[in-house]
């Protein structure tokens, strides 16, 4: 397990690109290289530089990749796409239908505004104690969070290829199936198998050392699809986020989910938010003994909470825009209500 960001050799031909830590953007990809010169690419980065970062450093010897797959529509996989060049992207009919469901000037014209007014000296911290108003906590989580980068000069591409269900890929003799397991982390969210070598890349169905974020659910669907990967017995599983792991990472985050189930439970009955529901589960005794103690981004609690608050309500997902900015106030607020417990 390697602690500088780069290019990992998993089994021969196939690689996973790891990020040292795997907070907000810091994402894995995946690398297949077939024996006829085609390779297959399994996820993109934040931005285009990063992602040719990435590609320059690629192990593809002779190799060119002439499939790209994009396991589920957000951004930190998929803005990269157009500097691959791939002739084909592969993707699930549901991870299409919501592509563009964020928009990346957009979001590069906010952060570029929060990094802006985060250095305007009234908005700096009034003391030790009280915390910020609201608005500019979002600011400064959001300035954090972008800074590294560049998602003005981010175009769009869209997958050339879509499924559902599944779908088996032959890279130069090498199997890969495409498995859809979501709707869980995201919107058609789908796991890569390669049974030959007992290899699963998960993308964002495993968080290893960072908190999971659950923007869609429902969670029973996220617990279901771990289940599936357990079934393939791989060797080897690589998260969207976090290190190389096994099996054992997969078990921990089942047994984590248990835990935010019975939370958001207890935070329905007692018709409380989930910001001061996540805010106390956080603080807890429970927690800070518990393996998920020194997670990386505990404050996407209050997201994962809510989603379960609607999906209990019989409410639609979390979706659009301002539903999306509320929660990352929300994150704002408890990351800063975390920090300052500590
Ligand atoms: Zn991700």
């Amino acid at each position: 397990m390697g602690m500088q960001t780069g290019w990992q050799e998993i089994s021969g031909g196939v690689h996973a690109w790891v990020f040292a830590r795997g907070s907000w953007g810091e994402s894995n990809a995946g690398l297949v290289v077939g024996d006829g010169g085609e390779a297959l690419l399994i996820d993109t980065q934040w931005d285009e530089p990063a992602t040719r970062r990435m590609l320059a450093a690629a192990p593809l010897g002779a190799a060119t990749i002439d499939t790209l797959v994009n396991t589920h529509p957000d951004g930190d996989h998929t803005w990269g796409n157009a500097v691959v060049g791939a002739p084909r992207i592969v993707a699930t009919d549901a991870c299409v239908a919501h592509f563009d469901h964020e928009d990346p000037q957009r979001l590069g014209r906010l952060v570029a505004l929060s990094g802006v007014l985060g250095r305007v000296p009234v908005l700096r911290l009034p003391g030790p104690g009280r915390a910020l108003p609201q608005g500019q906590l979002l600011l400064r989580y959001l300035a954090e969070m972008g800074r590294p980068w560049e998602f003005g000069g981010v175009s769009l591409t869209w997958p050339t290829e879509t499924f559902s269900g599944e779908l088996t890929l032959d890279v130069g003799g090498r199997r890969v199936d495409l498995i859809e397991v979501g709707p869980a982390h995201s919107h058609g969210d789908l796991i890569a198998h390669l049974p030959e070598e007992d290899v699963v890349f998960a993308a964002d169905t495993l968080f290893v050392g960072v908190a999971p974020i659950m923007w869609v659910g429902p969670l029973t669907n996220w617990v279901a699809a771990l289940e599936r990967i357990k079934a393939l017995r791989p060797k080897v599983v690589v998260p969207g986020h976090g290190p190389v792991s096994g099996l054992a990472e997969v078990d921990l985050l089942i047994e984590h989910f248990a835990w935010v189930a019975e939370v958001g439970a207890a935070q329905r009955a007692a018709g409380r938010s989930p910001l001061d529901a996540a805010t106390d589960a956080l603080r807890s005794t429970e927690c800070a003994s518990s393996p998920w103690a020194g997670w990386v981004a505990p404050e996407r609690l209050v997201v994962t909470l809510t989603a379960l608050e609607r999906e209990a309500g019989g409410a639609p997902p979390i979706e659009g825009i301002r539903q999306r900015a509320a929660l990352m106030t929300q994150m704002a607020v408890l990351a800063d209500r975390v920090a300052r417990a500590a």
